[in-house]
């Protein structure tokens, strides 16, 4: 099993070899580099919730916090059995390279609770949210470290997080110095969040397919694209670019896929999937619908011959097994961390294209982001401009790393974290905290 931190610091050994030589001053060039493989904090300690029988658990909980030079830390929290500190440290050094890239002022952080969340009733849910927010309280805060939520975790999770939060704070400072509700995003819009965050990470990683596609010169019928996962990420993304006239060849959820050379509108298999149906099995009676594919396994799925393979699911996905029977022009990495260093290799060897995921699915922190500063204003946007700011962000940050990939003759991930980790060394050299 890949050590996911190892896995981190492996990415970041090899982008340091890259960016040294620009550094006259090696040592500190060094000495930021080993700052950064690991997190500057980590909160580690046990919540003890009342079960609904009357008995107590204890669940074993993480936050870890690893840069924040360039600004506050913000990363999410995950509810989830195989939670581990290794995780969270690897996933928060992540959300820095992450926020580096988009340009957008904060450093990374991560949060998760070690528990199957699917086993506790929605009061024992609410009792670990909020013992969870007491946890991290002293330690978070709109200048200094902002949660959200991540696997498992939802809008309605924060505003229990916001309220245990004010209270906490409330308690500790006599009288509320902090702002709770910017403390937290991916709030509900009624408790301050930001119009446009739902379909903010499916439509940022369809902004970066676009530029990308102008770059290969490819046309948009003529693009085949699959996409394994089919959750708020995978069906957006389909979505806008089905809509773009994107042909969307296999679409896939964890019961299979199906798969349809012709082209899938992911909306109509988001009735078939709700109408409790699998994906695998979604056939349209309307007889117009193009949507009679035949199966496809999620094995199948990411061998397919296409131009575009996006992973929109899980961890490792793309792994030493299976990297040289990827047959996809380019792999646009819409999940977090679907592809592991070793298969990333192989895949480079095959002049396959893999645009990282801190760039692909940066649209969700942004979008964040864009909640936090409504928060901090008091002063909300209409949708429009939420969408029309996230787009010229990821379309900066796509050229910005298009540019360096061209100029430098490096592979797209390592062009995205030169640009990434560059900006958070030359901060950490500039405030001269190294
Ligand atoms: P989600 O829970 O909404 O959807 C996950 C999808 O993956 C579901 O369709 C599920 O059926 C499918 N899946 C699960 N196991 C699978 C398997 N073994 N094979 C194929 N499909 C499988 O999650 P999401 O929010 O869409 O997140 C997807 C990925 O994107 C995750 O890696 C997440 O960390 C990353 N991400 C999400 C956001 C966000 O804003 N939601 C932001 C950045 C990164």
């Amino acid at each position: 099993m890949n050590n996911p931190h190892t896995n981190a610091i492996k990415q970041l050994e090899k982008v340091a070899k890259v960016l040294r030589p620009e550094y006259e001053d090696k040592r500190l060039f060094d000495k930021a580099i080993n700052k950064l493989k690991k997190p500057d904090k980590i909160i580690e300690g046990t919540v003890r919730i009342k079960m609904d029988n009357g008995s107590t658990k204890i669940f074993k909980a993480f936050r870890s916090q690893h840069n924040n030079s360039v600004g506050p830390y913000k990363g999410g929290i995950r509810f989830h059995k195989n939670v581990s500190k290794e995780e969270v440290m690897a996933l928060s050094t992540w959300m820095t390279w992450k926020c580096s890239v988009t340009g957008i002022p904060y450093g990374g952080a991560k949060g998760g609770v070690i528990v199957d969340p699917k086993k506790l009733s929605k009061t024992e849910l609410e009792r670990l949210s909020r013992a969870y927010a007491r946890l991290i309280a002293p330690h978070i805060g709109p200048w200094v470290d902002v949660p959200a939520p991540d696997v498992n975790t939802t809008g309605e999770i924060m505003a229990w997080m916001v309220d245990e939060y004010e209270k906490t704070a409330k308690k500790r400072y006599k009288t509320l110095l902090e702002n709770p509700v910017a403390t937290f995003t991916g709030k509900p819009l009624l408790l301050g969040g930001s119009k446009g965050r739902t379909e903010a990470t499916g439509l940022g990683g369809f902004y970066i397919l676009e530029q990308l596609v102008k770059k290969l010169k490819l046309s948009p019928g003529e693009t085949r694209i699959a996409i394994q996962g089919f959750g708020n990420v995978g069906y957006w993304f389909s979505h806008y670019a089905h809509a773009a006239g994107y042909k969307i060849v296999a679409l896939s959820d964890s019961r299979g896929g199906v798969y349809n050379e012709k082209g899938l509108n992911p909306d109509k298999v988001l009735v078939c999937k709700q109408k409790g149906g699998t994906i695998g099995d979604c056939n349209c009676t309307d007889k117009s619908c193009s949507n009679k594919g035949t199966r496809i396994t999620n094995v199948k799925l990411l061998e397919l011959d296409v131009d575009i393979l996006a992973p929109a699911a899980l961890e490792n996905v793309i792994n030493i097994k299976n990297a040289k029977n990827v047959k996809a022009k380019v792999v646009l990495e819409l999940a977090n961390g679907p592809t592991t260093p070793e298969a990333d290799e192989v895949l480079s060897k095959n002049r396959i294209i893999v645009i990282p995921d801190v760039l692909a699915n940066a649209g969700g922190v942004t979008v964040s982001y864009f909640e936090w500063t409504q928060n901090l204003q008091g002063y909300y946007w209409e949708k429009e401009l939420v969408l029309k700011r996230l787009k010229n962000l990821m379309d900066e940050a796509f050229l910005r790393m298009w540019d360096l990939k061209t100029k430098a003759k490096v592979t797209a991930r390592v062009a995205t974290y030169m640009s990434a980790v560059k900006k958070v060394v030359d901060t950490m050299i500039l405030r001269g905290s190294i």
